[in-house]
C-alpha cells in the first residue's frame, strides 16, 4: 500500500463540482483582485473565528510582517517568539527590523513555555508571538496575562491552527491576540490553490492600517498614505477558501479521528513518545518522537509511507540567524524535538485503513 503524507488531490475531487463552477464564474465576472469574493470570505472567516475583522493578504509570512507593522513594531524593538516553530515566525520579525528573541518550548506540548517568557522581557520588548504549532492552542490565559502586566502586544501565529481551541470551545485560535495570522498554503488545515493568508483583529484601527499596508498604502487609487506593499489575497483563492471553509470543521474532525487511532494503537510501541490529546487540537500534523527517527523514516519510506520532519534543523542553528547570536544559543528541548520528531501521514482524506497500515508498519519496525 502507498500512503502519501498528505493527499491534496482528494481534497479537490471531493469538492470538484463547486470548485469547477467557481472557475467558470470567476472568468464570467473577470474580477480578479480586491473584489466581492474577497469581501465575502473575509466576512465568513471573521464570523467563523468570532473576530471583528479579517483582512486577506498574500501569504502567512506577510500576514505576520504586516501585523507587526500595523502595531508599530520595528527597528529597536524585540519580539518574543518560540525557539521551535516554522522559520516564518522569526523572519517576519526580522523583516520589520525588530529582533526575534527566542524562548524555549515545553517538551510535552511543543509550544512556547509561558514560565520562561518573563526572563526574556527587556525594556525593548514590544510583543509576544505565540505559535499554535501542529494545531494545538498555546496557553493563552498565561500569555495574555503576562502581556497585560508588561504592556506588550500579542500576535498569534495561527498558521497551523484553523479551528483550534483550548479550554473554551467557542474561543478559537485567532481570537486572543491584538492580531492573529493565518496561512492558507495548500497543505494547511484550510488551504487554497496557491499562496494565501490573512490577519484577524478586533481592533478597527489595526484593520484599517492593514488594508492600507496590503495595497500600496492606498485606500483611494493613486493616493498613498503610507509605504505599503502589494500583498493581496486574490479572488480565485478567496473563492476557493469560501467553498472549503464550509468543510473545515468536518475535515478537522476527520483529522481528530485519525489522531485517535494513532493514539490508541501506538501506545507503548518501541520508544515512541506520542503527543497529548486535547479536545480542541486540530492535528495539523501528528508528531511522534523517537530516538530511532531517521531509521524509522527510512523504513516507512521503503514500505511506501510518506513522512515529514517538522522541523529538522532548529532556527537558532540556521546560517540565516548566525549574525544575531554569533556565540550560539542553547535550547535543549527544541534541539531534542528537531532531532527526534517525525510527522506521520495526517489529513482529512487519509483513510482509516491507511492509518492502520502505518501503525502496523511502525510496529513491524520496532519488533
Ligand atoms: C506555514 C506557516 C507560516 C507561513 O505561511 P506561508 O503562507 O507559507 O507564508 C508561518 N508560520 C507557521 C507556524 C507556519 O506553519
Amino acid at each position: 500500500m502507498e500512503v502519501s503524507f498528505l493527499n491534496l488531490k482528494k481534497a479537490y475531487t471531493e469538492l470538484k463540482p463547486e470548485l469547477d463552477q467557481l472557475w467558470q464564474d470567476l472568468h464570467a465576472d473577470s474580477s480578479y483582485i480586491l473584489g466581492a469574493r474577497l469581501e465575502n470570505f473575509e466576512r465568513e472567516f471573521s464570523k467563523y473565528l468570532g473576530v471583528k475583522h479579517v483582512i486577506g493578504v498574500a501569504n502567512g509570512l506577510d500576514a505576520l510582517t504586516l501585523s507587526l507593522q500595523a502595531l508599530d513594531i520595528g527597528v529597536g524593538h524585540e519580539v518574543i517568539v518560540p525557539a521551535h516553530t516554522f522559520i516564518a515566525s522569526w523572519l517576519a520579525i526580522s523583516e520589520t527590523g525588530a529582533i526575534p528573541v527566542p524562548v524555549e518550548v515545553d517538551l510535552r506540548t511543543y509550544l512556547l513555555d509561558p514560565s520562561k517568557i518573563e526572563s526574556a522581557i527587556t525594556e525593548n520588548t514590544r510583543a509576544i508571538m505565540p505559535v499554535h504549532l501542529y494545531g494545538r492552542l498555546c496557553d493563552m490565559s498565561k500569555i495574555s496575562a503576562l502581556a497585560q502586566n508588561y504592556h506588550l502586544r500579542v500576535i498569534e501565529d495561527a498558521a497551523q491552527a484553523h479551528g483550534s481551541f483550548g479550554s473554551i470551545p467557542h474561543k478559537k485560535a485567532g481570537s486572543f491576540g491584538d492580531a492573529a495570522t493565518f496561512s492558507f498554503y495548500p497543505g494547511k488545515n484550510l488551504g487554497c490553490f496557491g499562496d494565501g493568508g490573512c490577519v484577524a483583529t478586533n481592533d478597527d484601527e489595526t484593520a484599517q492600517k492593514l488594508k492600507l499596508l496590503r495595497n500600496y498604502g492606498s485606500k483611494i487609487r493613486y493616493e498613498h498614505e503610507v509605504i505599503g506593499k502589494n500583498s493581496r489575497l486574490d479572488e480565485l483563492q478567496a473563492g476557493v477558501l469560501s467553498i472549503k471553509l464550509k468543510h473545515l470543521d468536518e475535515w478537522n474532525d476527520r483529522r481528530k479521528a485519525i489522531a485517535k487511532i494513532y493514539l490508541q494503537t501506538l501506545q507503548g510501541v518501541g520508544d515512541l513518545v506520542l503527543p497529548e490529546d486535547t479536545p480542541g487540537h486540530v492535528w495539523h500534523i501528528f508528531p511522534v518522537l523517537s530516538a530511532h527517527r531517521d531509521a524509522l523514516k527510512k523504513f516507512l519510506a521503503t514500505e511506501g509511507i510518506g513522512t515529514i520532519i517538522h522541523y529538522p534543523k532548529p532556527i537558532h542553528h540556521q546560517e540565516a540567524y548566525k549574525h544575531i547570536h554569533p556565540n550560539g544559543l542553547r535550547f535543549a528541548n527544541t534541539d531534542k524535538i528537531c532531532a527526534t520528531v517525525l510527522s506521520l501521514p495526517m489529513g482529512p482524506h487519509l483513510e482509516i485503513e491507511e492509518a492502520l497500515f502505518c501503525v502496523q508498519t511502525i510496529k513491524k519496525f520496532f519488533e
